[in-house]
């Protein structure tokens, strides 16, 4: 056994040694297709020559400058790339290097807005259950995921956790989209009565659901509605984009998808798209400017804010998705995904549900279709499922705890934007081998 402390400290991985497009290659030469970009990374794909090249050139010039000192070329530059693209007045850009960080990060500044504007006792946040917005200790009390929350509890105690927008669980039989979203909508008016609007600081959501759910979109007016609300009541709508964002779901940014422009976005995972770990959130200029009339200076930081070839590489990424019009890619190939799914599972007993937006999709796995019960999660269902699916050579990202935190099994799919029809030929077909 290796000295690498991986998640599992019981499990041996194969030892990645090479990327090609689509697919890794492991010490042996065996080949997987990256089915899951691994957690919706590699939206580029592997060892892609142009995002190779410009890492190179950067590291040439310059890798790192201390933010406190300086910026460099790549760092403004990808900033103005972003925010050109943003929705909203979203106009700067605060680099982190990953999406914990970037939602940390969005939390204190919406603190720090605050507390400058005069308002210090806006101090609670609302989320919603069964929801992931990253692992370090803030960002983690955020979620409303059990299964991860438990073990260090107590966290930050001024977290409120609502309904999630989930449809195939929480709509009823009989209930329209917009009478769901009206009720969703309710929930939040009635947590914010109760702890005062004066008292609350931000709302936070995932626009379509990663983690935690497989890729779930909201029902239509959902965002519109919360967005709605907290304007009404000066609240900040947070979007944690960090799994969702940056195309995944055919848009650059999946709010601008629902017809909002949140306070603040959180982004990472497919902005350097694996080549580089970063991650940014995206600031309004209201805060911006409230916090530079302020005390003109944002109390927080991390040593490898705005990393240049950090940044080197996630402008290639994203001038590479540009150039060659991935996003075409991201819908046509996202809806033949949607659709050989369901022509694969659609009858399949133990699925329940196939949903998702773009190259991020989910299926549900139940043990009865009809009652939508889970399976017994002492089964460890979708850890079986990703051990058959390595060994058939595909890589898909399943998940426990679905409902709960603890009963529930989902697989997520986020596949590179590059893949072509065969490629999703390869997914479902060892997808279904491996289920
Ligand atoms: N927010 C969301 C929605 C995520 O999916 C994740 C990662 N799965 C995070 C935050 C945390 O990102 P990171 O793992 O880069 O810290």
């Amino acid at each position: 056994m290796s000295h690498v402390l991986h998640r599992s400290l019981v499990q041996n991985y194969p030892t990645a040694v090479k990327g090609d497009g689509v697919y890794i290659l492991d010490a042996n030469n065996k080949r997987y297709i990256d089915a899951c970009g691994g957690a919706a990374v590699s939206c580029l794909g592997h060892s892609d020559t142009e995002v190779i090249e410009a890492i190179k050139a950067q590291i040439d010039q310059i890798a790192y400058a201390h933010s406190s000192f300086f910026t460099t070329e790549p760092m403004e530059t990808l900033a103005d790339f972003l925010a050109a693209r943003a929705p909203g007045t979203l106009n700067s850009v605060y680099f982190v290097s990953g999406g914990s960080e970037a939602v940390e990060s969005a939390l204190k500044l919406a603190r720090q807005y605050y507390v400058e504007k005069g308002e210090p006792q806006r101090k609670h946040i609302i989320a919603r259950r069964q929801s992931y917005h990253g692992n370090t200790l803030g960002a983690l009390a955020t979620g409303g995921n059990q299964w991860r929350r438990q073990q260090f509890e107590p966290l930050l105690i001024n977290i409120h956790h609502l309904s999630p927008c989930y449809a195939y669980r929480e709509q009823l039989a009989d209930e329209s989209d917009t009478a769901f979203a009206a009720r969703l909508a309710d929930e939040l008016e009635q947590k914010i009565a109760e702890l005062g609007a004066e008292n609350v600081m931000a709302f936070i959501a995932e626009p379509v659901v990663g983690a935690t759910m497989g890729a779930v979109p909201a029902v239509a007016d959902y965002f519109k509605r919360m967005r709605d609300i907290c304007s009404r009541h000066g609240i900040l709508l947070i979007a944690d984009e960090v799994m969702c964002g940056m195309g995944r779901t055919g848009a650059l940014f999946a709010s601008a998808q629902e017809g909002i422009e949140p306070d603040l976005i959180c982004i990472a995972k497919g902005l350097g798209g694996g080549y580089q770990p970063i991650g940014a959130t995206l600031v309004s200029d209201e805060i911006i400017q409230t916090l530079r009339q302020g005390s003109g200076f944002f109390q927080h930081g991390h040593t490898y804010i705005g990393h240049a070839t950090a940044c080197a590489a996630a402008l290639a990424v994203q001038k590479r998705i540009e150039s060659g019009q991935l996003l075409d890619n991201v819908v046509r190939m996202g809806e033949l995904l949607q659709q050989t799914l369901v022509d694969q599972f659609g009858d399949h007993p133990h699925i329940g549900d196939i949903r998702g937006r773009g190259l991020f999709r989910g299926i549900e796995l139940v043990k009865d279709r009809d009652s939508k019960t889970p399976f017994d999660s002492g089964l460890k269902l979708h850890a079986k499922i990703k051990a058959a699916a390595m060994q058939q050579g595909l890589m898909c990202y399943p998940m426990g705890g679905t409902l709960n935190g603890k009963d529930g099994d989902h697989i997520l799919l986020a596949p590179p934007f590059i893949i072509t029809e065969a490629h999703v030929d390869e997914i479902v077909t060892k997808l279904n081998l491996a289920i």
